[in-house]
């Protein structure tokens, strides 16, 4: 038989899901692996997607989303960042990562260069790569706030760069950037004509400072923002992403939608429209009571005299495991034998990470606090 396609054979494996697979086969396994709430999506949501089963929404929706839905968007993004947009603009997709997705196949050729961070979610490399795009990293450092270095940027930058990816809060990093770090990265890429693909699934999950939206700032449609109901109202099941652009995106990215999605689930649109139009309550516990996570988790750390990022936002935390002499597929590995505990290996996001651990906050207190513990057990084993 012919060979596969080239391009996709070439895409990385995901770390995360590799230590998930053999997590999963050990049952008493603590798993700090996954970026997943450990909560059930709340009630009114799930009773608003009964409801639109029971009363016939159960057909195909337009490939941008319901019109209530876009509608009801427009009006949370106008109030929570000043946005001021109209239901063109938005689309709906099966979860942000479609969203992502199809932003980038819209605004990027095969020969074409996007920026993406490391460390940074791996999904915007296999994007990149998948579509025949070459990637090419920025570094974000521990020791800088996983801030941006614009003086690297404007070395990587070349007349085949596209976009940049931006993602505020940061995952892994769990950083949050400032009105001052968007505001020069809007200028730089203004500077280069880039496309800034702003990765905001995190929005509703910051514990210090407030979340920013980079699409406020835009002053000619260069921003794409991609957000989504998988991490704010504990949805990842149910597939709903939106993406926030000018009209000519929206429209490029509808038509490379039809032929993948068609369109977003009906009766996941309905949820997500009462997530939006409902009570937040939800957003605001969750948010609290990552945040006691993270103190409790940094706190132990910190006694343990091991060096780990307090983040400002979404739900996770970088350890730094340098002073063992392995690499973080190995380390991950071995704590997993040794310690029963699963982490995603820093490997997983980029070079700058290539020593380091992720572990989630969205994991029941008592759990990721025996995890910590025996993550800092295994460091002072293992100590050089
Ligand atoms: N962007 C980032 C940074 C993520 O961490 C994730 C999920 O882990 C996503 C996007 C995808 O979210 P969704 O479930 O909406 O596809």
């Amino acid at each position: 038989m012919k060979e596969l396609s080239k391009t996709r054979s070439r895409l990385p494996h995901s770390g995360i899901r590799q230590l998930m697979e053999l997590s999963a086969a050990i049952p008493d396994a603590i798993h700090l692996e996954v970026g997943e709430p450990n909560a059930n999506t709340p009630l009114h949501i799930r009773e608003a997607a009964t409801a639109a089963m029971n009363e016939g929404f159960t057909g195909y929706t337009s490939v941008y989303g319901f019109p209530s839905l876009r509608d009801a968007l427009c009006e949370h993004l106008a109030r929570r960042y000043g946005l001021t947009i109209t239901s063109e603009q938005v689309l709906v997709t099966t979860g942000a990562v479609t969203a992502l997705t199809a932003c980038l196949q819209a605004i990027a050729d095969a020969d074409e260069e996007i920026l993406i961070p490391d460390p940074g979610w791996p999904a915007y490399e296999m994007m990149a790569l998948a579509q025949g795009s070459a990637a090419r990293r920025y570094h974000l450092r521990m020791e800088n706030g996983f801030a941006p270095d614009l003086e690297e940027l404007e070395r990587l930058v070349t007349p085949k760069t596209k976009a940049i990816f931006i993602n505020t809060p940061g995952n892994p990093t769990g950083a949050v950037l400032t009105r001052e770090q968007i505001m020069e990265l809007l200028a730089f890429a203004v500077k280069h004509d880039l496309y800034v693909i702003s990765d905001e699934v995190y929005d509703g999950i910051v514990f210090d400072g407030t979340h920013i939206s980079p699409k406020a700032f835009d002053t000619d449609g260069r921003v794409i923002s991609i957000f989504g109901a998988s991490k704010n109202y504990a949805m990842t099941g149910w597939r709903i992403g939106y993406a926030v652009a000018n009209p000519e995106i929206t429209a490029l990215m509808g038509k490379v939608l039809l032929p993948l999605i068609s369109c977003a689930s009906s009766i996941s649109q309905k949820a997500a429209e009462a997530s939006i139009r409902g009570p937040q309550d939800f957003v605001e516990e969750m948010r609290e009571s990552y945040k006691q996570r993270r103190d409790k988790a940094y706190d132990l750390f910190t006694q343990a005299n091991v060096k780990a990022f307090k983040p400002d936002g979404a739900f996770y935390m970088l350890v730094d495991m340098s002073e063992l002499d392995r690499t973080a597929d190995e380390l991950a590995l071995d704590l997993l034998k040794e310690e029963k505990v699963a982490v995603a290996p820093g490997t997983t996001f980029g070079e700058l990470t290539s020593k380091m651990v992720r572990i989630s906050l969205a994991t029941e207190e008592s759990q990721l606090l025996e995890g910590v513990r025996r993550i800092c057990d295994f460091i002072a084993r293992h100590k050089r």
